[in-house]
């Protein structure tokens, strides 16, 4: 059998500890024995970015605009501990808060479901997306621990210096807490753009919701954001696709999102999105399963799993014990950039192959050989627990089988 040939190269985006591990192995069983697999390759792992002082995340980042598809493993964000560990010049901030400010984008978290993986939601039949905003508000505050009586005030001047807006706050009269957030038109913009497009890509109604009764100037803005870009420019878009865009207060969508039956993206504003990603993951039952997307405005797409890299795991690896560490999520991120690079150059073989390599990974887990993590949560009589590899080698098998 010849390999699947591709055009144009794909950001690969190599990492750290155990999922470095997975990432070699799923190359070297479930890629390159089929595909020409033609990528550029940057080394985000914690010594290559000491050793380039981390100008290789912004260079990875820079090659995903250039090329419009990328593909992560997970990263150590160091901390303290980490800097004694690797003896780093420096705190490197998160790669990925790096890459996105790079690209503009949007997150979309979504969970790999199977039957035998029972949400703990009874209602639940297919994945929610929830899609954050990961910019601006509580993340970006300004904030100030009042000590005692005093007044509280807002004010905007604007950039001539002339006062805008000046109104008290509050007058404290006893010691409280105080905060400023903001948000800019441009990166809601860019937020609803993604999602709109995001729900067009993958054919799915998408939801908006946000606290615009309470929050008439703030919350506000962002519902009528995505109301102006709706109908201007996806409209049209979203009825020939047949999906609907809809607007709704936070409240009345949480509970709408346990009295559904999933399959649909949750357009979330950043502490929301923060919040509620967590629980649908946990929901549906491992973060081992959750795939992760971030989408540009501009259209580039860069994936990931949206879990870390298993550093309990690893440190068992290096003292030469068997590990039984799910590769679900990384798969998933090879191939959602496959199946997109096949789209994008057009090579339907490359789609086929991601379709058929992601469809051989669920039937093997449906048959029972699965990760110890899985075997704990799945439904089922007759389950093997395989080792991180033993559980590769088997998708290989049933890749084969399907090919
Ligand atoms: P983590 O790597 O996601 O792991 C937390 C725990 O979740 C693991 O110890 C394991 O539980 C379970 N788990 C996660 N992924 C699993 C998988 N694929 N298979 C089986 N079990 C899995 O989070 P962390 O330990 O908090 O962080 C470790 C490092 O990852 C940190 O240095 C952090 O900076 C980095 N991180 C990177 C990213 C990213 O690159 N996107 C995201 C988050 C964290 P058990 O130990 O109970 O088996
Ligand atoms: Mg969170």
């Amino acid at each position: 059998m010849s390999k699947i040939q591709m055009r144009t190269p794909l950001v690969e985006m190599d990492g750290d500890e155990m999922t470095r591990i997975i990432w070699k192995m799923i190359k070297d069983h479930l890629l390159t024995p089929y595909i020409d697999l033609k990528t550029e390759y940057y080394d985000l792992g914690l010594p290559s970015r000491d050793e380039t002082d981390d100008q290789i995340t912004v260079q990875a980042a820079e090659a995903v605009k250039k090329y419009g598809v990328g593909v992560k493993c997970a990263t150590i964000t160091p901390n303290a501990q980490r800097v004694t560990e690797y003896n780093l010049k420096k705190m490197y901030k998160s790669p990925n808060g790096t890459i996105r400010a790079i690209l503009d984008g949007t997150v979309f978290r979504t969970p790999i479901t199977l039957p035998c993986l029972k949400p703990s939601v009874r209602s639940w039949v297919k994945p929610i997306t929830i899609a954050r905003h990961a910019y601006g508000d509580i993340y970006k505050c300004t904030e100030y621990r009042v000590p005692g009586p005093g007044t509280a005030e807002i004010l905007f001047k604007d950039a001539d210096g002339k006062e805008l807006f000046h109104e008290t706050v509050f007058e404290f009269k006893c010691p409280g807490v105080l905060m400023g957030t903001y948000n800019k038109d441009d990166s809601i913009q860019s937020f609803a753009r993604a999602c709109f497009n995001y729900a067009l890509a993958t054919k799915q109604d998408l939801w908006f919701s946000a606290k615009d009764t309470i929050s008439k100037k703030y919350d506000h803005t962002f519902k009528d954001i995505f109301q102006e870009i709706y109908d201007a420019e996806y409209k049209a878009k979203f009825e020939q696709a047949g999906i609907t865009y809809f607007y709704t207060l936070i409240d009345d969508a949480v509970a709408r999102v346990i009295r559904s039956e999933g399959g649909f993206i949750w357009a979330c504003k950043n502490y929301d999105g923060d919040v509620m990603s967590d629980m649908v993951a946990t929901a549906f039952g491992s973060l081992a399963m959750m795939t992760s997307v971030l989408v540009s405005p501009d259209g580039n797409y860069e994936y990931e799993a949206a879990h870390g890299t298993v550093t309990r795991h690893y440190y068992k690896h290096l003292e030469g014990e068997s590990t039984s560490t799910n590769s679900m999520a990384t798969l998933f991120a090879w191939t959602g950039a496959l199946k997109k690079r096949g789209e994008m150059d057009n090579i339907p073989e490359l789609v086929a192959f991601g379709e058929k390599l992601e469809q051989a990974s669920l039937k093997c887990i449906e048959d029972g050989f699965m990760t110890k993590d899985l075997a704990l949560l799945a439904d089922m009589e007759n389950k093997t627990v395989l080792s991180t590899e033993g559980f590769i080698l088997k998708v290989k098998e049933y890749l084969d089988a399907a090919l």
